[in-house]
């Protein structure tokens, strides 16, 4: 054997040894509250498509409209001959939810957030990163060069520390954090860390993956949630892969910060456009997702919110504080997540088990998402299974 394949059969044995062993499974219909995963139906509680967008009939019927009318790829990236009508009609959509001037997409979130940390920050420059942030912000942090400090999460006081120790030193200063944590649910404290931002001149940069379309009035995120104004956080990044149930993901804010992104990001630069029909389809989301099936949406995603955390707390389960559709069921050890994620798949339900270095040692846990396309009944019938697993029948 080569000694590549025979380095490379050391390191998964280890890692299948560690018990952290992962692989894909595969679905064979679409995502939806039921789908049939390697052969088996089960009701999933685990995709971010937080509005059950992401088969809805008006999006399907909006991609293949985006085929008849432009094709199917892009051909080139956006500054060659990528750029189609469908990219520039959303970014502008995109930018006119969101408040700002101008917005900028991107094949997928990851890649935005490599382009914004890249692009505002180098060598000599500080990033200031939640330690619980989206592993893309942390890679995009590493990537850039910059020195990085990683505060405890949520803590604006630990935060303030740190930015005191820059203080008179030159470089540019970033404050980067997850809008909406995507293993805890909880929210990012915008208000102090936008204060915090102006008392130290630094730039606050929110990647709101997992509030755009589900917070906010309109599902304008988790800025519009806290009521600050767009000015108040230069920078957001959106992902449209979720509550939108599309793919890909756009920068907003400033039209120089877009031109800037659009002349030194290179993941934007170097790379095929998305195809134009998938951002017409994502338009056909947007729409709606900001009218009023996007209300009715969200007013039922909160209610089975609601129902979940009341009968959760009923049988006794340990809860963290989220508002939001991520509700995350803790079980300390990840010997104790497998075995729940495993018998509630033995009783039909999709559930992951989350374990370190994922998220910190002691805090295992089963990472509940809602949806707006589950029912009352979905809800209780998990509920039911939890009861069982907390009484100890398994
Ligand atoms: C999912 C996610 C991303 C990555 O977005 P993709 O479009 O899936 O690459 C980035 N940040 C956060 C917080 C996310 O949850």
């Amino acid at each position: 054997m080569s000694s590549l394949e025979q380095v490379l059969g050391e390191r998964l044995a280890r890692r299948r040894a560690q018990g952290l062993w992962r692989e894909p499974q595969v679905v064979s219909d679409v995502q939806g509250p039921r789908q049939t995963v390697d052969g088996q139906s089960l009701r999933a509680f685990c995709a971010n498509d937080y509005l059950g967008l992401a088969s809805h009939p008006l999006l399907r019927e909006a991609l293949v409209e985006g085929v008849h009318r432009h094709g199917v790829g892009a051909g080139a990236a956006h500054l060659v001959n990528g750029h189609f009508t469908a990219h520039e009609v959303l970014e502008r959509a995109l930018a006119e939810f969101t408040g700002r001037e101008r917005a900028l997409l991107f094949s997928t979130g990851y890649m935005a957030n490599l382009a914004v940390l890249a692009v505002l920050a180098g060598r000599h420059d500080r990033v200031f990163q939640d330690r619980w942030n989206h592993a893309s912000l942390i890679d995009a942090g590493q990537a850039c060069g910059a020195r990085v400090f990683r505060y405890r999460h949520a803590d604006t006081d630990h935060l303030a520390e740190r930015l005191a120790q820059a203080e008179g030193q030159s470089g540019a200063r970033l404050i980067v954090t997850d809008g909406v944590f995507s293993m805890d649910g909880d929210l990012a404290p915008l208000r102090d860390l936008a204060d915090l931002a102006v008392r130290h001149d630094a730039w606050l940069v929110v990647d709101d993956a997992h509030g755009f379309g589900v917070l906010g009035r309109s599902g304008r995120g988790t800025v519009d949630h806290f009521g600050l104004a767009p000015n108040r956080v230069p920078v957001v990044i959106g992902t449209l892969g979720k509550a939108f149930g599309t793919a890909g993901a756009f920068v907003a804010g400033s039209s120089r910060l877009i031109e800037a992104l659009i002349q030194f990001g290179r993941p934007y630069v170097y790379t095929t456009a998305q195809p134009p029909a998938l951002a017409h389809a994502t338009l056909a989301a947007l729409n709606l997702l900001r009218g009023e099936e996007g209300d009715r949406r969200r007013d039922h995603l909160a209610t089975l919110v609601a129902r979940f955390r009341a009968g959760a707390a009923g049988i006794g389960l340990s809860l963290m504080p989220s508002e939001t559709p991520i509700q995350p069921v803790l079980l300390g050890s990840p010997e104790r997540a497998l075995a729940w994620s495993g018998a509630l798949r033995a009783r039909g339900f999709l559930v992951p088990a989350i374990r370190p270095p994922t998220v910190p040692e002691g805090t295992a846990r089963l990472r509940v998402t809602l949806s707006a396309g589950q029912a009352p009944q979905d809800v209780d019938d998990l509920l039911a299974a939890l009861a069982q697993l907390q009484n100890g029948v398994d």
